[in-house]
């Protein structure tokens, strides 16, 4: 796959990028190794300030760098503006907290005294998917820079122009020449990078395959590793909820970034009492979304990503239907230039049936009916991921029972699943370990150093 920028609403590709080569590569790291040295020394003062100004430039271009982000992924522009605004937030997030989160902590012993002192590693390489092409990255690099590491990003192949645009950025808001470096590299290229000595660990924001090679290669280095990978998140309807915020967050939750996103409910659990209600006033509001330019206030769902993404949603509703699921409404490709999809429901999908399993990385809701709590925690643990999940109800005893057995990074209650900077995110079984966020996020790439003095 060749590195460069397709529209997804046309399908015509605007530029190619010639690939670094691994001299380039090469020159990055070392790049890398000497901006550590110089930013290690920092005070959280001196990062703090040039991380602020990054959340400044963020703000003040979230248009322009919103509309390459839809250029070259097809999210709707306003979502893709609001994407850059939460990238400030993690940034001012980490440049008033970090100081904190990276405080020894002394510990009472027999020595005069002891302490857990948390020191930066160095350069750290990221490996990004294109669906989030800036928050997925802003999360990572907002915390490896206020602790004192530096940065290598391999972004996806199909967003160069917002891999060029972080890098240019995060300079521009002081930070040294080399602290944070775009590759421009196919997946083939990311083993001699995570082989090089003096790149210390490596996090990975994708899907199962590539997190597994990443993970398995740095195994055999002895290098820490983050994986954020896929999902088919729960989102669970009690006959005590309110109904029509269920209904409205259960459509948002699935359709966000136009069906694209790891964190999407995906499979909703709603008790048999309710479900003939529910199934009807999510027809009504998935037949209401507007698909269209994405460049457009009205749109709520632009194009998927490109030919494959939507091939391979097409491919997996169509055998869902074969295998004996019942289509309510949509799902299937729109015909004309771009890689339009219409929101589908699905519901009697077979547990033969790979959909029932598998994670959809698209615009279509899976409805399963059940008679109790019970059997919709089983069923959404029956998933090989667990990611986030949501369960609606007012009744605590049913909020507790899914906070406590639900297999899951996160649980909301009455809500759906999001990121927030000041909480930890990440998942458990098949969706990856480690977590980004909050104090975890910038201690999982810190050398966790006991002291002791006697
Ligand atoms: P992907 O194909 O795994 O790509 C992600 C990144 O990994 C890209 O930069 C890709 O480069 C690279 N890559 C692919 N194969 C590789 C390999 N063998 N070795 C090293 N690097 C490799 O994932 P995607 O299709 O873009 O993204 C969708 C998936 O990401 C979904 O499963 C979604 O749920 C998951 N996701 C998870 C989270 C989370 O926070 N948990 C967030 C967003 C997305 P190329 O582009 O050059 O192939």
């Amino acid at each position: 796959m060749s590195i460069q920028t397709q529209n997804p609403a046309t399908g015509e590709v605007i530029k190619t990028f010639e690939a670094h080569s691994d001299a380039d590569v090469d020159a990055a790291i070392a790049a890398s190794v000497a901006a550590f040295h110089e930013i290690r020394d920092w005070s959280f003062e001196k990062r703090a300030k040039a991380m602020h100004k990054t959340a400044e430039i963020l703000e003040d271009e979230a248009e322009s760098l919103g509309a390459i982000m839809t250029l070259e992924m097809g999210k709707t522009h306003q979502a893709a503006i609001a994407e850059v605004k939460k990238c400030a937030l993690v940034c001012r997030y980490y440049a008033d907290e970090a100081e904190g989160h990276l405080a020894n902590e002394y510990v009472k012993t027999e020595a005069s005294e002891a302490y857990r002192a948390y020191l930066p590693l160095g350069p750290v390489l990221a490996v990004m998917p294109w669906n989030y092409p800036l928050w997925q990255v802003f999360r990572f690099a907002a915390p490896a820079l206020m602790a004192g590491n530096t940065g290598l990003l391999k972004h996806a192949s199909n967003v160069p122009q917002c891999a060029l645009a972080i890098e240019d950025i995060i300079k521009r808001a002081g930070f040294p020449e080399g602290a944070f470096r775009s590759l421009l590299i196919r997946g083939s290229k990311v083993e001699r990078i995570l082989r090089d000595d003096r790149v210390r660990a490596a996090t990975l924001t994708g899907s199962e395959p590539a997190g597994a090679s990443v993970a398995s290669i740095c195994g055999s280095e002895i290098k820490p590793t983050v994986l954020e990978l896929g999902g088919s998140d729960a989102f669970i309807i009690m006959p005590s909820a309110d109904l029509d915020a269920a209904v409205k967050v259960g459509v948002e939750a699935r359709n966000q970034n136009n069906g694209q996103s790891c964190i999407a409910a995906k499979r909703f659990f709603i008790h048999a009492d309710i479900y003939d209600e529910v199934k009807a006033r999510f027809k009504q509001a998935v037949e209401a979304l507007i698909v269209g330019d994405p460049m457009s206030r009205e749109t709520d769902i632009g194009p998927l990503v490109n030919q494959d993404g939507l091939d391979e949603i097409v491919k997996q509703v169509d055998n869902a239907v074969k295998d004996g699921a019942q289509r309510v409404t949509g799902g299937h490709a729109i015909s004309g230039q771009g890689y339009y999809f219409k929101p589908g429901i699905l519901e009697d999908i077979p547990k033969s049936s790979k959909a029932y399993h598998e994670e959809i990385f698209g615009p279509v809701m899976l409805l399963f009916k059940v008679e109790s709590l019970k059997e919709a925690v089983d069923i959404t643990n029956e998933s090989p991921f667990g990611l986030g999940s949501a369960i609606w109800t007012q009744d605590k005893a049913e909020q507790d029972y899914a906070i406590r057995y639900i297999e899951a990074g996160a649980t909301f209650v009455n809500s759906k699943t999001s990121s927030d900077p000041r909480l930890p995110f990440g998942g458990i079984k098949r969706s990856g370990f480690g977590r980004e966020l909050a104090a975890e996020g910038i201690r999982a790439f810190c050398n966790l150093k006991t002291v002791s003095i006697a």
